[in-house]
């Protein structure tokens, strides 16, 4: 790993021009001009609501378009669904779909590896931030091998391949249209164009960065994921990104009910009015199993640490192996239940099978019929005249 970590600093990796002028550039104007014309000018209601709306759409597009739909696959969407996250997630200005959840999914596969994980932590917070976009480095190659089923998506490929009239319509377009419409072009495209660009493209990288290096980790330490309660009031629910990486299909992250994760309500919410389905949860029971996990971990740790006299090490160290193995034994009786559930349901598949099988066959058998039928009917008109014919030649 360290020889790894040296190899990485000596990459001399080229830089990658267009997103490090439009970071720059973005960031420049919104520390400058934003702020000047805003003491010269002020901004008016209409453009603080647009750019609120903005900074949402673009937003929401991300964690719920791009991360939990495409990367995920955590549910399934309605193409109207799916064209609103295509076109504000170009306005979001990470990338395509397509090249943004190849990425994704290599992070999630190889996280924290310096060599692999497009964004490690391991290679420093500044890196994992911004510092990923702006050399061409090896561990961010493109391979779209690991996108095959997003390329089976119309919308998805729509978007790839009229990107930049997306990006351009969507960041200035829309502003310009709206800036003319209110009678204050140059104020719109600072405010719901620039200002909204570079927050909305700080936090979601956010996630990537400070989601891999501060909170808590109730649900995993096999990778550097945390969750954090502040974090996900600025990422829509992002923040719980701990859980996320253990759970990846789940389309909640904060997924207990009370915690703040904007994007799972929206889901949930599509689902209410029938443009979402197939929301994918993991049982509630892999979710405590985990959270016990971590906690028999940390007993552990705790007790190989402890200061207390050798006698009650060892009659906790006693209770807590009584414990883990009444939850072994819990998992184990999980399993089998589940197993026999799995089971049945198939079966119940099976009959449900059999039954369209019937109905088919009994279809069959109803065609068939109506079709001898209908060669009753003709030979009988067939008959008709024959019979006519030889009534005719008897008359004769
Ligand atoms: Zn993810
Ligand atoms: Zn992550």
């Amino acid at each position: 790993m360290q020889e790894s970590k040296q190899a990485i600093k000596q990459e001399e990796a080229p830089i990658n021009w267009a997103p490090t002028i439009i970071f720059s550039v973005t960031f420049l104007i919104s520390i400058t001009a934003v702020p000047v014309y805003g003491f010269m000018s002020g901004y008016d209601a209409v453009e603080w609501i647009t750019f609120t709306l903005m900074l949402a759409f673009c937003g929401l597009s991300i964690t719920a378009g791009y991360h939990r739909l495409w990367s995920h696959r955590a549910y399934d969407a309605n193409p109207v669904v799916r064209a609103f996250f295509a076109f504000w997630g170009a306005c979001a200005l990470q990338n395509t779909i397509l090249i943004w959840c190849s990425g994704h999914r290599k992070h999630h596969r190889h996280v924290d590896d310096v060599d692999n994980d497009p964004y490690s932590i391991n290679r420093g917070l500044w890196f994992a931030h911004i510092g990923w976009m702006l050399r061409n480095y090896k561990s961010g190659e493109v391979d779209l091998n690991n996108t095959q089923d997003l390329q089976r998506d119309k919308i998805v490929m729509f978007q790839h391949n009229h990107y930049v009239p997306l990006v351009v319509a969507s960041n200035v377009g829309v502003p310009l249209l709206l800036g003319y419409l209110n009678g204050d072009i140059l104020g719109m495209l600072l405010l719901a164009g620039v200002l909204r660009l570079v927050i909305s493209h700080h936090v979601t990288f956010f996630i990537n960065s400070l989601c891999h290096a501060w909170g808590k980790q109730p649900y995993t330490n096999t990778n550097t994921a945390k969750d954090n309660f502040l974090l996900a009031l600025v990422t829509y629910g992002e923040g719980y990104h701990n859980f996320h990486h253990y759970f990846q299909t789940d389309y909640r992250n904060g997924v207990r009910w009370w915690q703040f994760d904007p994007t799972k309500w929206l889901i949930s919410a599509l689902s209410w009015v029938g443009l979402a389905r197939n929301l994918k949860r993991v049982p509630n029971f892999k979710i405590q199993e985990a959270m016990l996990q971590m906690q028999f971990e940390k007993a552990r740790k705790q007790l190989s640490l402890s200061r207390l006299p050798t006698p009650n090490v060892e009659a906790l160290r006693q209770t807590l192996e009584a414990e883990y193995q009444q939850f072994m034994d819990t998992l184990a009786d999980w399993k089998e239940l589940r197993g026999q559930w799995v089971q049945q349901k198939r079966e119940a598949f099976e009959e449900k099978k059999q039954e369209l099988q019937a109905k088919w066959q009994q279809a069959t058998i109803r065609t068939r019929f109506k079709e001898m039928e209908y060669m009753l009917k003709m030979q009988r008109k067939r008959m008709q005249v024959f019979n006519l014919s030889f009534a005719s030649v008897a008359a004769v």
